[in-house]
């Protein structure tokens, strides 16, 4: 007999009829009640099994862990909380799983535990519901992108372009590292390299992603990308999956109305399409709440905090204006944080962006034109000649999740920049001529998918909201 999904089964509209369902024993009680899980959906099916005409040994080896296959009838549930089960006609053990050795038993585990085991993970409730939203929300960027006609663009992953992300990028060779070719110089002759060049995992779709935007009009990218982060924080993976939409025409105005609606549209879709796992979550947060004084206690549930950014516009603020509230907020420099802010033209720090979003506006936060010193070179730069039309998004306990511009559309404004800051022009001959053919008024932001993830899950490090996280010294599976 063909099996069902758990999710199905539970959504069934008739009962008493027989069913098959395979899935993975979660706990097995009284040596009668088996609850089973198929990652179809965060509920167990509860399988009701005729112990006194079911052998000792098969009883046995029904342990959390182990993939089973039931047969029997869907029947509606006594117990509490669950409208069906199997009533069990049939039972076989498709793979034991020994309980002394299995290490997903069903109690509390460390998340530093839980990531040990990444492999594994996946197959508590937790990790489940993650994985599910995770995927909702990719599907749902998809969605929102198509449905307004921007073309998917695969930016590639090999790039060999050295303009961004100096110091954080990993190399790519086809050559044995201890026989890399040298020159005269006794440098590396990367001309001898499979490429003919020097060349590195992207650190992001950007640049390329603009010359498509300048003939396709609206385009996105949503792909991995790869920065050597040297520190070990919660928001930082070496391996990660960024958005990058680019579109012609649009200045930052856009650029920010673009963002805000998408980000609401992910989150909305996430809400309709995965409230069980989502109300999960938010059981587990408030059980983790109430280990915590009052104080530190969040104001808001996962959901009350999700359906709060659905209602509210995010608050645009300029770097500027940021600056003299960090300036007026800071009520004694003997404080342990200090949100004092040196000078205009400092980098804001995440304690300054923490203060921003969770104490002052207490929402999200659009901060733009920012000191064109503290930003990239190819963002535009305003008639003050010193600040661009930069934005990043800032979200309460994330920081920031956004980081996007309006570009530089002027050819010689942008030469003149890139020669200040000793970027190769002949290197990005290319970049350079979308603004010699037809050049316009472009804009695009990237997104890190896993801060979005963090947010909608409610979960406080990246590392437990993808299935195999690479950070530094961590690159087991
Ligand atoms: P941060 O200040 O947090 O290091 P960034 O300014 O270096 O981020 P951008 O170059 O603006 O990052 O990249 C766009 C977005 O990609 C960021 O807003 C963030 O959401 C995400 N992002 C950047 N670096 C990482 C990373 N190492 N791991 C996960 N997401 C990242
Ligand atoms: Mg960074
Ligand atoms: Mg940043
Ligand atoms: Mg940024």
């Amino acid at each position: 007999m063909r099996h069902t999904k758990v999710k199905d089964l539970l959504s069934s509209t008739t009962t008493l009829h027989e069913v098959n369902a395979k899935g993975w024993v979660r706990t097995f009680r009284n040596n009668q009640f088996i609850a089973l899980n198929d990652g179809s959906t965060i509920n167990n099916i509860q399988c009701v099994v005729d112990f006194e005409n079911t052998a000792d040994e098969i009883l046995k080896r029904i342990t959390t862990g182990a993939a089973v296959s039931v047969t029997g009838t869907l029947v509606e549930s006594k117990g509490a909380g669950q409208k069906y089960e199997i009533k069990v006609a049939q039972l076989e053990i498709l793979g034991d799983s020994d309980p002394e050795k299995f290490p997903m038993q069903p109690k509390k585990h460390s998340l530093e535990f839980l990531r040990e085991n990444a492999h594994l993970r996946v197959r508590t409730n937790a990790f489940g519901a993650i994985m599910r939203v995770r995927s909702v929300l990719s599907f749902a960027v998809h969605n929102y992108f198509q449905q307004k006609g921007f073309v998917y663009v695969n930016t590639p992953i090999i790039t060999g372009a050295d303009a961004e992300g100096a110091g954080e990028m990993f190399q790519v060779t086809s050559l044995p590292i201890d026989h890399l070719p040298k020159n005269e110089e006794g440098n590396i002759d990367y001309k001898k390299d499979f490429f003919g060049k020097h060349t590195n995992l992207t650190v992001s779709g950007q640049l390329e992603g603009e010359t498509f935007a300048m003939a396709l009009g609206q385009i996105y990218t949503f792909g991995p990308t790869f920065r050597a982060e040297n520190s070990n924080t919660s928001r930082h993976l070496a391996e990660f999956w960024m958005i990058e939409p680019e579109v012609a025409f649009n200045d930052l105005d856009a650029n920010m109305d673009l963002a805000e609606d998408f980000i609401q549209y992910v989150i909305k879709y996430a809400l309709d399409h995965c409230g069980d796992d989502l109300k999960f979550l938010e059981g587990r947060l408030l059980e983790e709440e109430k280990s915590k004084p009052q104080a530190e206690r969040s104001e808001m549930t996962l959901l009350e905090k999700l359906n709060f950014v659905l209602e509210n516009n995010f608050k645009r603020v300029s770097y500027t204006e940021a600056i003299d509230i960090l300036r007026d907020s800071t009520p004694n420099k003997k404080k342990k944080f200090q949100y004092i802010i040196d000078e205009w033209g400092a980098d804001l720090q995440s304690e300054h962006e923490r203060y921003l979003v969770e104490k002052h506006f207490k929402c999200p936060v659009i901060l733009f034109d920012y000191p064109a010193k503290i930003k990239a070179f190819y963002m535009r730069l305003n008639e003050d000649g010193k600040t661009v039309r930069a934005m990043d998004i800032l979200f309460p306990g994330i920081g920031e999740i956004v980081g996007g511009s309006q570009r530089e559309e002027r050819f010689d404004v942008l030469v003149e920049k890139m020669k200040a800051l000793g970027i190769d022009e002949e290197e990005l001959w290319w970049y350079l001529d979308t603004r010699r053919f037809g050049s316009a008024v472009h804009s695009g932001f990237g997104l890190g998918f896993e801060r979005l993830v963090l947010f909608v899950t409610g979960m406080t490090n990246i590392r437990d909201v993808i299935p195999f996280p690479r950070t530094p010294g961590n690159a087991e599976f």
